[in-house]
């Protein structure tokens, strides 16, 4: 049985148990591609600049067609770093720390995961590769990365999930946020979004 994503809420700010490894070794890197950073946030102007708002649609679809091959690469990797060998087997306890140190390992950069409100998952990361400080755009514009998470966590979880990111370094904030919940909980937080109010008070308590 997959890991339920509910199961995560419970107490996935907690550190990793005393039995995993805490030793870091390489990712499994089987048909993944490293790039510089430096790629993805030119990719992201170019699209901008040609397509518009086209191209956030663009880059969540790459985004979301490399969830499968990292979701294959983490749990070839998973057992090597958690002693544990399909997800399943994971504590919620240790999730954060888990996907911290695989996304970490692959260069995109650390990350804390907790819940939001009863219904979704809050992915937070000071440091995430595809966020571009000295941007000071207007939107939250990690976009690779919703589709990524989009796929990546609903593989985790075993049920569709929706992603948006609601914070981002490009907009000069202290980091990227991502909402990880059912379709129709993003929809909702979205729905509030674009009426004006704030992410935390559309979710759901
Ligand atoms: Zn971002």
């Amino acid at each position: 049985m997959r890991l339920a994503l509910h199961r995560a809420f419970d107490l996935c700010c907690a550190r990793t148990e005393s039995g995993t490894n805490q030793m870091t070794p390489t990712v499994m890197t089987n048909e993944i591609v490293a790039v510089g950073s430096g790629a993805l946030h030119t990719l992201r102007r170019v699209l901008s600049r040609d397509l518009g708002d086209r191209a956030a649609v663009c880059l969540q679809e790459a985004g979301y067609a490399a969830g499968e091959q990292m979701y294959e690469s983490f749990c070839a990797w998973l057992p090597t770093f958690a002693s544990v060998q399909d997800p399943a087997e994971l504590e919620a306890s240790a999730l954060g720390e888990v996907l911290s140190a695989f996304f970490e390992q692959l260069g995109w950069g650390q990350l804390t995961i907790a819940p939001a409100g009863r219904a979704a998952l809050a992915i937070t990361s000071t440091n995430w590769a595809e966020a571009e400080p000295d941007e000071s755009v207007s939107l939250p514009s990690c976009y690779i990365a919703s589709g990524l998470f989009a796929d990546f966590m609903g593989r985790l979880s075993g049920t569709p999930v929706a992603v948006m990111e609601v914070e981002c370094r490009s907009m000069n904030q202290p980091h990227c946020r991502f909402l990880v919940g059912a379709p129709e909980t993003m929809e909702t937080v979205y729905d509030a979004l674009a009426s004006g109010s704030d992410y935390e008070s559309a979710l759901p308590t």
